[in-house]
C-alpha cells in the first residue's frame, strides 16, 4: 500500500486527491493544509454578494471520508527532509511518506511601502482577507484604493465595483494590467474604468500610507488620497519556506522545476500549480502559469502519475479572462509579440482584437470589447482552442488575415475543436468533480446571447443590445 501526502488543499492538491483515488483505491492519502479547502478564486464573488461564504467550501468531512483521505487542516508543514521521505509539522510531529505532493500555493507580496501593515490595509487572497474587508466595510459604501492594477487586483476590483463602492486604482507602471494586455488594451480599458467613475492613477508609486481609521496615501507624483480602506495585490511569492535547505532543484523564481509528469528533481517528489514551473504548450523553457487551470491540470496530471498511471503533460497556457465593469478582457499565451499581427481597433465601441502569428500558427491573442457583444464570449474560447491546439492555420491564416472577425470558419474547417476533443489530460475524459455544495449543482445559468450560436432566440431577442456590423472595425 503506497503512502501518499498531499500539502496543499487548493485546486492542485484536491484534483491531485481524486485522481489518485481514481487510480488506486488502497493506498493511503493524508492531506495536509493549514487552511481547510475553499475556492480562492471563488472570493470575488463572496465580495460582490454573488453567493453566500458556505458556497467558497470545495470538501467536506463527508466528501474526504469517502474518498479515504485523512486530512490534517489547521496544520503547517515547517520542513521536508528528502532522504528519510518525512514532512515536520509546526506542532513537532512529523509524517513519513512514499509519494509526495507540494501544492502548497502562492501568498501576495506586499510592496515595501511605510504604513502598509497599519490598520485597514489588506491583500484579498484568502477567507479571512474577503472577511476583513467586508467587516471594515460595515454595510457601507466605503472609499477603498487598490494599489497594483495587476489580474487579480483587478478581479478585486470588480467585485467592489458591483458593491458600488468608491474605487481608485493605482499603477507603478505607465499602464495598468502590464502583465495582461499591451498598451493600446490597457489604455482602452483605463478608459473605460474612468467613464465609470473609477479614478485611475498609473505611473506612480505610494510614497506612505498613514492614519488610522481613515486612511492617507501619499503618491510620489505629489497627490494625496483618503479612503476608509486599502488593498494591497503588488505580486506574489511561492509558499515554499518549508524547503530552505532541502536538496530539490528550483528556478531562479524560486518555484519547483518539474518535467511532464509534474515530477520534481527528486524522484517520487512532484509539485502542481502556483509553486512548480512545468511544461509549456507553446513550447521553451518551463513555465510558471499562477492561474486555476494549471493548478487542476498539474494536479490531475500528479496524482495521476503518483498512482502509476503514466501520464504526460501537454503544457500550461498563460492566459487571463477578466471583467471590468462590464468590459470583457482576455489574453492568451505570447500576445506581446509584434512580429506578425492581425489587429482590429474600433476605440469608440471600444473594440480591439490581435491574433499573434508564429508562422501559420496562432501563438497569443487579446481581445477586448463591452460584454454585451455577443461574439466576445465565444471568440475568447475559440481563440483559447486555436493557440491551444497550435492549430496549423495554413490558407486560414490569409483568412483571418482579411476577416479577423470570423473564427468560426477557420475553427471549425481546420478541424481544431475535434483536436482539441481527443486531448484529454489523462487520457481518458473529465468527470466532474465529487463534491458538490450541501448535495445541490449550481443552477445552470445561460447567456441570451447563446441564441446566436444555436438560433434558439429567446423572447425580447431583438431589444438585447447588439453589435453594430463587425465589417465597421476595420481599421
Ligand atoms: C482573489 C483571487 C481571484 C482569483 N481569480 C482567478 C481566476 O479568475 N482565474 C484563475 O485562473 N485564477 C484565479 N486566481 C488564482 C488561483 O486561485 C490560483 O492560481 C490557484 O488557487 C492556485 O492553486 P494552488 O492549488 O496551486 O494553491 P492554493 O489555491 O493557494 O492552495 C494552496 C494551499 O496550501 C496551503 N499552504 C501553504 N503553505 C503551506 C504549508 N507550509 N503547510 C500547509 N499548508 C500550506 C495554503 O494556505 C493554501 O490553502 C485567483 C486568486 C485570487 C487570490
Amino acid at each position: 500500500m503506497t503512502k501518499y501526502a498531499i500539502i496543499g488543499a487548493g485546486p492542485a492538491g484536491m484534483n491531485a486527491i481524486e485522481t489518485i483515488r481514481r487510480v488506486d483505491s488502497e493506498g493511503t492519502i493524508t492531506l495536509v493544509s493549514d487552511e481547510d479547502p475553499y475556492a480562492r478564486m471563488a472570493l470575488p464573488y463572496y465580495l460582490a454578494d454573488d453567493i453566500p461564504r458556505e458556497q467558497l467550501a470545495t470538501g467536506s468531512d463527508d466528501y474526504f471520508a469517502k474518498l479515504k483521505v485523512e486530512t490534517r487542516f489547521g496544520s503547517r508543514v515547517s520542513s521536508l527532509d528528502t532522504g528519510a521521505r518525512s514532512l515536520t509539522f509546526d506542532d513537532g510531529e512529523s509524517l513519513a511518506f512514499e509519494k509526495l505532493l507540494i501544492a502548497t500555493g502562492s501568498s501576495p507580496a506586499r510592496a515595501p511601502i511605510p504604513g502598509v501593515d497599519g490598520a485597514n490595509v489588506h491583500t484579498l487572497w484568502t477567507r479571512a482577507d474577503a472577511d476583513a474587508v467586508l467587516a471594515g466595510a460595515g454595510g457601507d459604501k466605503p472609499s477603498v484604493v487598490l494599489i497594483g492594477a495587476g489580474f487579480i487586483g483587478l478581479i478585486v476590483l470588480n467585485a467592489m465595483y458591483k458593491r458600488g463602492w468608491r474605487l481608485t486604482l493605482i499603477e507603478r507602471e505607465t499602464r495598468i494590467l502590464p502583465r495582461m494586455l499591451d498598451r493600446r488594451g490597457a489604455d482602452a480599458a483605463e478608459a473605460w474604468m474612468r467613464d465609470r467613475d473609477i479614478a485611475v492613477h498609473t505611473g506612480c508609486n505610494v510614497t506612505e500610507i498613514s492614519g488610522d481609521e481613515r486612511k492617507r496615501l501619499a503618491l510620489s507624483n505629489g497627490t494625496v488620497i483618503e479612503a476608509d480602506q486599502v488593498i494591497v495585490s503588488t505580486g506574489i511569492r511561492p509558499n515554499l519556506e518549508f524547503l530552505d535547505g532541502a536538496d530539490i532543484e528550483r528556478s531562479a523564481d524560486g518555484v519547483l522545476l518539474v518535467d511532464a509528469h509534474c515530477e520534481s528533481s527528486v524522484p517520487g517528489i512532484y509539485a502542481a500549480g502556483d509553486v512548480a514551473a512545468g511544461p509549456n504548450v507553446l513550447g521553451g523553457v518551463k513555465a510558471t502559469h499562477a492561474i486555476q487551470t494549471t493548478a487542476v491540470d498539474h494536479g490531475r496530471v500528479a496524482g495521476a502519475n503518483m498512482a502509476g498511471a503514466e501520464v504526460e503533460y501537454d503544457g500550461s497556457l498563460a492566459m487571463n479572462i477578466l471583467d471590468v465593469a462590464g468590459l470583457h478582457m482576455a489574453s492568451f499565451g505570447e500576445w506581446s509579440d509584434d512580429s506578425d499581427v492581425t489587429e482590429v481597433w474600433a476605440p469608440a465601441r471600444p473594440v480591439y482584437r490581435k491574433l499573434v502569428w508564429r508562422g501559420n500558427r496562432l501563438a497569443g491573442a487579446i481581445l477586448i470589447g463591452p460584454i454585451e457583444d455577443t461574439t466576445m464570449l465565444t471568440d475568447v474560447g475559440m481563440v483559447k482552442g486555436l493557440v491551444q491546439a497550435q492549430t496549423d492555420l495554413a490558407s486560414w491564416k490569409s483568412y483571418l488575415q482579411e476577416k479577423p472577425w470570423d473564427l468560426r470558419r477557420p475553427y471549425v474547417a481546420s478541424g481544431t475543436a475535434a483536436a482539441l476533443l481527443k486531448r484529454t489530460v489523462e487520457g481518458r475524459p473529465a468527470t466532474p468533480r465529487g463534491y458538490t455544495h450541501e448535495g445541490r449543482q449550481p443552477p445552470n445559468q445561460r447567456s441570451p446571447y447563446h441564441s446566436d450560436l444555436v438560433d434558439t432566440r429567446p423572447e425580447g431577442f431583438e431589444n438585447l443590445p447588439r453589435t453594430p456590423t463587425p465589417g465597421i472595425y476595420k481599421s
